[in-house]
């Protein structure tokens, strides 16, 4: 699998900052430019604004931030899973129609458990027949589209994919649980590598979701908790809820009619 970021959307830091700065501020976002481009606001100032509005729900601003990946030699098991998140993100994928494999060239993904099954060996030959008659129904006139019906989920797709970045923030706190598939956990974990060495101040957000600095805790199964690797540093809800039971000024219980009148400002509790 490779993974590549091959651009940013320009000066992504100060879009933040300004898409933010509206917001908040009775100037106008072309007199928030003039400032940033004449520097009267400094880079230090613009990190530690976004770094305070990154604490807080307000996540539209993020949207005007966009990457492209190239991303070559990842799975159809893959891209079957990558292509379901539909919002914020944008692709370009391998065609099985339009290209026609060589028999060589169809170098199939084949996943660690096989071969630590012992199973390598005859994955191999399988993927070998199928390259073969793959091959066979080409050279006999049935066209890429009908030919492509033999191949498995491990044949080989690229992507050119257009993301920003409160999807990607998204796509993170699913792909990078272990609840994940490991492949388009390695990918989504090589994705937010390549994010990091040009943008380390907003990579630092791309986390699962248990991270510090997405929802914090962990709302998977209790026995998936126990079992992930980050469960030792990384509390699941019910431990919250039991510390809020033991130290809240009240039980958590079910929110009762009352409750909502209160939040509708009819009553006050
Ligand atoms: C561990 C795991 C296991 C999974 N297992 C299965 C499975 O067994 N079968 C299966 O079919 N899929 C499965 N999926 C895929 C999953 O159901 C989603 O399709 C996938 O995570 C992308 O969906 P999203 O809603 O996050 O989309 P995104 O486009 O990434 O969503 C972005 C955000 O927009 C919101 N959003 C998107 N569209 C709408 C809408 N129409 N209305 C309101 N809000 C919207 C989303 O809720 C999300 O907050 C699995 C995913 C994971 C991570």
């Amino acid at each position: 699998m490779a993974v590549k970021l091959i651009d940013y959307a320009a000066m992504p830091l100060e879009k933040l900052y300004a898409a933010f700065r509206t917001c908040y501020s009775a100037e106008t976002p072309a007199e928030i430019w003039e400032k940033i481009r004449a520097e009267k606001i400094g880079h230090d100032q613009i990190r530690k604004f976004i770094a305070e509005r990154l604490k807080t729900g307000h996540a539209s601003p993020l949207e005007q931030v966009v990457f492209w990946f190239a991303i070559s030699n990842v799975s159809r098991s893959l891209s079957h899973q990558f292509v379901r998140h539909r919002i914020g993100i944008s692709f370009e994928q391998q065609s099985q129609r339009y290209v026609k494999f060589k028999e060589n060239k169809l170098a199939y993904v084949l996943p660690e458990s096989w071969s630590r099954a012992g199973l390598a060996g005859e994955y191999e030959e399988l993927t070998a027949k199928i390259s073969a008659l793959y091959a066979r129904a080409l050279a006999a006139g049935v066209p890429a589209e009908d030919a492509r019906f033999v191949l498995p989920n491990a044949a080989p797709t690229n992507f050119h994919v257009m993301v920003n970045f409160a999807e990607m923030l998204h796509i993170c706190d699913l792909r990078l649980c272990v609840r994940a598939q490991w492949e388009i956990r390695r990918m989504v974990a090589l994705m937010r590598a390549e994010i990091k060495k040009v943008l380390p101040e907003i990579a630092l957000y791309l986390q699962p979701k248990c991270g510090e600095h997405r929802m914090g805790y962990c709302d998977e199964s209790l026995e998936d908790w126990r079992k992930c690797p980050l469960g030792k540093v990384r509390p699941h809800k019910s431990v919250l809820f039991d510390l809020y039971n033991l130290y809240g000024s009240q039980k958590v219980r079910a929110l009762s009619e009352r409750e909502f009148s209160a939040v509708e400002e009819k009553e006050q509790l």
